[in-house]
């Protein structure tokens, strides 16, 4: 019988614009993926690029050519964006999500955070990026944004909790600076949202940020 041997090396592509690619940027990334014969390519739940089964020598260089369609990562430590098409591209969106999600990734922060902080920006209430199991949630109603805390889709799940309702973009940018400043002050080491909002409550932090 004839033996696989599995190859567990893989390359995740960060900062590809939440999942948004202009044609021609696509086309260029696969020539690139095609020119370093990477065997699978995988499109992941947080919309990024995974590069599977590859050579890891090759990692470098690809990386290397492909650095003109990747952004910047993130500086402020927050682990990925995901963002829904929202009002510009989905016919029940309420507001723009991706700009939101934008804008969320440019939120300066002046130490490290915690642990990964995962965000999901939905442009209504159908929260198709699933807003309630990401540290960071925000949905669009009518009204405006509401902002949601403290969730997780893992092992140990959690719902996060509403902070705040109705927002403003400009709104619920400071909401979250503010909510993400209590958290690297007050969370343990390596502790999630989730963890910490267990244990700190969703009271405790509404009286430190809405005042
Ligand atoms: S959350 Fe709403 S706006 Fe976003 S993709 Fe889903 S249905 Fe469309």
């Amino acid at each position: 019988m004839e033996s696989t041997t599995i190859k567990k090396t893989f390359s995740v592509i960060p900062g590809l614009n939440m999942g948004l690619f202009a044609p021609k940027d696509f086309q260029n990334i696969l020539n690139i993926i095609n020119k370093y014969d990477v065997p699978r390519t995988k499109i992941t739940g947080a919309q990024r690029l995974a590069l599977l089964d590859m050579d890891q020598d090759e990692i470098p260089k690809l990386h290397k050519e492909l650095k003109g369609y990747i952004r910047p990562q993130v500086s402020n430590g927050v682990h990925y964006v995901q963002a829904c098409p929202g009002s510009k591209w989905c016919k029940y969106g309420i507001a723009d999500s991706l700009k939101l999600g934008e804008n969320i990734e440019q939120i300066a922060l002046n130490k490290p955070l915690q642990a990964k902080v995962k965000v999901g920006v939905a442009g209504c209430r159908m929260c198709c990026t699933e807003p309630y199991v990401r540290d960071i949630g925000v949905f669009a109603s009518k009204s405006g944004w509401t902002l949601v805390f403290g969730g997780n889709g893992g092992g140990n799940p959690r719902l996060g909790d509403i902070v705040a309702k109705s927002l403003t973009d400009e709104e619920i940018l400071t909401l979250i600076t503010k909510c993400l400043t209590v958290y690297q002050e007050k969370a343990r080491p390596t502790s999630r949202t989730a963890r910490f909002m267990t244990r700190f409550g969703i009271d405790a932090l509404q009286e430190l940020v809405l005042k």
